[in-house]
């Protein structure tokens, strides 16, 4: 019998003395071993937030949080009708204007990591991310089928004019040209606009955990459709999570998280189209203009969301040779690549970390320690 289970029935039976009754009463108001589940449907994903114990308090934080993730899903969309879409449309007049307090973070954040990652991870090719049009952050709940797993793969679609790619490749806006001073920002480049498809939702997964601190819970999970941030413990146990096999069904590897890690994962599974047999995906090589080749997907743990969701995204495009370099340059310790050969590339730290599933053969590298 599960826990709730054993709750429920307990609570239910009437002929027990009166005392007895008394110790449950205040039990069943007040479970303190149980997890506490809420899913919500924002960026393009379901949103599941998991909570040990403290059901009182997890439920007020869980409706704090959705509230800050509706919110942050439209601020986030940098086409339609929020905070980031109208700064797309006053950058190219080049004019200075006040930036948005619930932007400014992320953009700082931005100009930081793409830097590290050598203009890799760079979310200022908005346009180029808009020509190829995954429509990430506006995928909805239609997407769902009845698993509840969203069918990514958009049917019948072609590139896009390589014409138009490689006039946007040349023009080559970067975070550099995003100018700040204070609260006033502005850009030097025509032909800017920002996406943050790469970093939002490592960001509100850490606003969410740091609710979820403010509100006195030390045990949980934030998962953003596998992408994740964990903190304490569930049950006096480490969590275990699973990093998704990225072709098939089920998991590649588990992990235990110490304390308080995120692990994000960027995926040519998770937004995607195929033409003439080759698949076209949504991670976008700015150096190219087109979706990067050979890497099928990146795994990152690192302490902060934010951080991991921008480094998977950029050692993404790093592909096999380059992973490594810009690992080390964004101070990122542990990482799995996984290329379209079913070769796994990590460092030795990492290999140490993964329970691999058993039955499932892959050809395995280790780098130099990070
Ligand atoms: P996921 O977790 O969904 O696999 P990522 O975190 O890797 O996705 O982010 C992919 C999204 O990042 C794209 O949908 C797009 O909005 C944006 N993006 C694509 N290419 C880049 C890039 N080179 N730098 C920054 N952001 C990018
Ligand atoms: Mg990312």
């Amino acid at each position: 019998m599960g826990l709730n289970s054993f709750f429920t029935s307990a609570c239910n039976y009437k002929r027990v003395a009166a005392v007895f009754i008394m110790l449950f009463v205040v039990s069943c108001s007040e479970p303190r071993d149980v997890l506490y589940k809420e899913q919500i449907f924002v960026f393009g994903t379901i949103v599941e937030i998991n909570i040990w114990g403290q059901t009182q308090k997890a439920k007020q934080a869980a409706a704090v949080i959705t509230e800050d993730f509706r919110f942050m899903h439209q601020a986030f969309n940098p086409w339609q009708g929020g905070s980031l879409s109208r700064m797309n449309e006053i950058f190219p007049t080049k004019f200075a204007f006040s930036v948005s307090p619930t932007i400014l973070p992320v953009i700082l954040e931005s100009k930081e990591l793409s830097s590290q990652s050598n203009g890799l991870f760079n979310p200022a090719i908005g346009r180029l991310v808009k020509l190829w049009d995954f429509d990430v952050a506006t995928l909805d709940a239609t997407a769902l089928d009845s698993n509840l797993t969203l069918n990514k793969k958009i049917e019948k679609r072609t590139p896009p004019d390589p014409k138009l790619i490689s006039d946007l490749v040349l023009k080559n806006p970067t975070m550099n040209n995003v100018l700040i001073e204070g609260i006033s920002i502005r850009s030097d480049h025509a032909d800017l606009a920002l996406d943050f498809g790469g970093i939002a939702k490592g960001y509100a997964v850490d606003m969410a955990i740091q609710t979820l601190q403010e509100f006195g819970i030390d045990n949980a999970i934030i998962n953003a459709g596998g992408d994740l941030r964990a903190i304490g413990q569930r049950d006096n146990h480490n969590w275990t999570v699973g990093i998704r096999h990225p072709r098939g069904k089920g998991i590649i590897a588990s992990i235990e998280i110490n304390q308080d890690e995120s692990v994000f994962t960027s995926g040519d599974y998770e937004r995607f189209f195929e033409y003439e047999k080759k698949r076209y995906h949504h991670i976008i090589d700015p150096r190219t203009g087109y979706p990067v080749e050979d890497v099928i997907s990146v795994t990152v743990i690192h302490p902060n969301a934010t951080i991991a969701d921008a480094a998977a995204t950029a050692l993404f495009i790093a592909g096999p040779q380059q992973w490594h370099a810009i690992a080390k340059s964004m101070g990122i310790k542990l990482v799995m690549m996984i290329d379209d050969k079913f070769n796994i590339y990590m460092n030795p730290a990492m290999a140490q970390r993964l329970t691999f599933e058993p039955n499932k053969k892959f050809n395995i590298t280790l780098s130099p320690p990070l």
